[in-house]
């Protein structure tokens, strides 16, 4: 089992933000922002790219959770960041989708 897999099973403790059947979102244990909460979905899917068209649903699913979590954390208006990274060349380190939501401080661009 995954490391996100098994913060959403519990087995791993996680700073808790919300989850609904699909998702789970939790604080990242590094974070990179004032906000930085990773949403994830709860069915294990390893790369954006094994995300197939059955996952379209969930996939939008991510990134409604993301809009709710970005306005109850007030970050809405004054913007945000929604990051996938896919492989290594973009630095993905868990390989479980996650969206990383950024925000409560300026992003620069490009990023790194
Ligand atoms: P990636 O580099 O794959 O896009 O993002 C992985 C993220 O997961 C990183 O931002 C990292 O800080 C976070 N992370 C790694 N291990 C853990 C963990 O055990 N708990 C939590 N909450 N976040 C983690
Ligand atoms: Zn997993």
């Amino acid at each position: 089992m995954c490391l996100f897999c098994k913060i959403i099973d519990r087995k791993i403790p996680s700073k808790f933000v919300c989850e609904d059947e699909y998702v789970f979102a939790f604080e990242d244990i590094n974070p990179q922002a004032p906000v930085h909460i990773l949403v994830v979905p709860k069915k294990h899917i390893s790369t954006m790219l094994e995300a197939g068209p059955d996952d379209n649903e969930l996939i939008g699913r991510l990134f409604q959770a993301a809009n709710k979590i970005a306005r109850d954390r007030n970050i809405a208006e004054r913007g945000f960041r929604l990051v996938i990274n896919c492989n290594p060349d973009a630095g993905q380190s868990v390989y479980h989708i996650h969206l990383h939501l950024m925000g409560g401080r300026i992003m620069r661009w490009p990023p790194g």
